[in-house]
């Protein structure tokens, strides 16, 4: 039912009750009043007929008929005489023969009230007439007619009914007036209300789609200005703590996405909140997850275990899984604990992508176990040598002795390369950079490497672009990188051959390159050359004699040019011979 409807309807009870009370009112008070009224004529008129009779001088009943005919005339009323033994002795309306028909009056309560009180009235519906009428009657004294007793006059009561048929019509005025008022009311009063609660319910109807733009409508002081005022202070607080619950959101997913540990949310019915994208990743799942049951996620035994665990409410070991993750050669570490969810308890898992530090675990003890290794072969052939020396002649001691200074070099040298590479592994060496002529720095290291070169017979070329003159870098690093490849260059390449180190400009990079015509690199052994310890063939000895070389050479080598900001790399020139490439920022 609309507001317009109601107010129409409460304004047309309220009239229609106002209406219905001063009719019933009016009504009781015009039926009273007029009753009160024709009563007390009646009973002037019927005490004056009394008086009248008593002066008559009328015996017989036809005389008495006669005379109540005649005072009926006069009167108006109804006249009827009733002897003392109520028997009706005339009366205006009726002929002698109906009056001998008349039911005895002794009985009727204004008859019985007038012989005992001295006058009686009574109201009742007379069937004779079928109207409601008026009866009042007193007591006569006639000397003539000593039968008679009581004179009684009776008038139908139709005037009261008329007055009131009158005073329906009114109210029935009024009523339709009343229905007017309450139309002109209902338009007058309730159309701007109508309109002033449509607004709001407009108001409210676009806070429901979520749009809370704040404006300030003039909504009124009164009862429904405040409510609309409390509906939009309630709105824009929602609005805020929407926008901070966002917030929250946002920030939250942007750390889940952002973190490298994978983590997934478990809620207490084992069911997945959320996976973030590194979790995701680790565990390969692919699509929304989201509401799903974590068996069916988490494939991983030892973690389903784990969640369980802590949905019971334990802290779990953490486990490690191999083969998980990137590739089969990854590890994760797994971390499960409860956490305290509104509904109860869930879940969180934790995954750290672990491979690198395994791998760098890896690499620290193989490192160990090489350098073992390096340091006990020259260590076991100088116990030999120097045991031997106790019962060799002065010539074969001279060669073991020899021997054992050989390897003591070696050892030195392997000994003088692991701190430099500790030393640069800790960041110690800094960098002095400064314009370093490229022709100087080949010179200089030729002249370093000159007696091996000029032992083996072999030549160096030196090409130098003009656009390569100089480069900026440390000079005694950049000599001691280049050193190390013009050793490799002359120790891996046959005798007499050519050694080529060239500088030249490409694009924002200037690149330095020691070429040799020696065997090469075997293709997939051109990575790892640079690896600490790492040989091509461990057999293989340099031309023949004593390696000599500490396997770190290169390792050094590329400390020193990624110090600088550039890179290094191997590959082979054909038809055969090795390259080695350094690659510098110009600036
Ligand atoms: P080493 O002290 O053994 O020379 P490096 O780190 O300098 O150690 O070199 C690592 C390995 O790379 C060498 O053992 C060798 O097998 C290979 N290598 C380096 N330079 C050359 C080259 N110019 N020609 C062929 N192989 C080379």
């Amino acid at each position: 039912m609309t507001f317009r409807t109601k107010i129409f309807l409460t304004a047309l009870s309220a009239a229609a009750l106002a209406v219905l009370a001063a009719t019933l009112l009016v009504s009781w008070s015009v039926r009273n009043h007029l009753e009160a009224r024709i009563e007390h004529e009646l009973a002037t008129e019927a005490r004056l007929a009394a008086e009248v009779l008593s002066h008559r001088d009328v015996a017989t009943d036809a005389q008495l008929d006669a005379e109540a005919d005649a005072l009926g005339a006069i009167l108006t009323a109804r006249v009827t005489f009733i002897a003392a033994d109520g028997r009706v002795v005339g009366d205006s309306q009726l002929t002698p023969e109906q009056i001998q028909a008349v039911e005895n009056h002794g009985t009727r309560p204004e008859i019985v009230q007038a012989l005992r009180q001295g006058a009686g009235s009574a109201r009742r519906h007379s069937t004779t007439l079928s109207a409601d009428m008026m009866y009042v009657a007193v007591p006569v004294r006639s000397a003539a007619s000593p039968d008679l007793a009581v004179v009684r006059l009776s008038l139908p009561l139709t005037e009261v009914d008329r007055q009131l048929a009158r005073v329906r019509a009114f109210a029935a005025l009024g009523f339709g007036a009343g229905v007017l008022a309450a139309v002109v009311l209902t338009w007058t009063l309730a159309a701007p209300l109508a309109r002033r609660l449509r607004s709001i319910e407009a108001r409210a109807a676009r806070y429901q789609h979520g749009d809370f733009a704040r404006t300030t409508p003039d909504y009124g002081e009164d009862e429904i200005g405040a409510v609309a005022r409390t509906l939009d202070a309630l709105a824009y607080e929602f609005d805020a703590r929407v926008a901070a619950l966002g917030d929250d959101r946002a920030r939250m997913q942007a750390i889940l996405a952002g973190m490298i540990e994978g983590v997934i949310v478990v809620n207490e019915h084992g069911r997945l909140q959320l996976a973030n994208a590194a979790a995701r990743r680790l565990l390969r799942i692919d699509g929304a997850v989201e509401g799903r049951h974590y068996p069916e996620i988490v494939r991983h035994p030892g973690v389903a275990r784990q969640i369980s665990a802590a949905l019971a409410g334990r802290a779990p070991e953490s486990v490690e899984l191999t083969g998980v993750g990137r590739d089969a050669a990854s590890t994760l570490i797994a971390r499960t604990a409860p956490v305290a969810s509104p509904g109860g308890r869930g879940a969180v898992v934790v995954l750290h992508d672990i491979t690198d530090l395994k791998r760098a675990d890896q690499i620290r003890r193989d490192f160990v176990a090489n350098v073992s290794h390096e340091l006990r072969t020259p260590l076991t052939a100088i116990r030999g040598y120097v045991e031997a020396m106790a019962d060799a002649g002065p010539e074969d001691a001279r060669r073991f002795l020899e021997i054992v200074g050989r390897h003591t070099r070696r050892m030195e040298r392997l000994v003088h390369d692991l701190l430099r590479l500790a030393r640069l592994d800790a960041g110690q060496e800094a960098l002095d950079r400064v314009p370093c002529s490229v022709e100087s720095l080949f010179m200089a290291v030729e002249a370093d490497v000159s007696n091996l070169i000029a032992t083996r017979r072999q030549t160096v070329a030196r090409i130098v672009a003009p656009e390569a003159a100089t480069v900026s870098g440390d000079p005694v690093k950049l000599q001691d990188a280049l050193r190390n490849l013009l050793e490799n260059a002359t120790n891996y390449s046959p005798e007499g051959s050519r050694i080529t180190m060239q500088a030249e400009r490409r694009r924002d990079r200037l690149v330095l390159s020691v070429e040799d015509e020696g065997p090469g690199i075997p293709d997939a052994d051109l990575e790892r050359v640079f690896e600490r310890f790492y040989r091509v063939d461990k057999s293989r000895t340099r031309d023949g004699r004593d390696p000599g070389g500490t396997g770190l050479g290169l390792a050094i080598v590329k400390h020193l040019i990624e110090l600088h900001g550039g890179s290094v790399r191997a590959s082979n020139r054909t038809p055969h011979g090795a390259v080695f490439t350094i690659a510098l920022p110009l600036e």
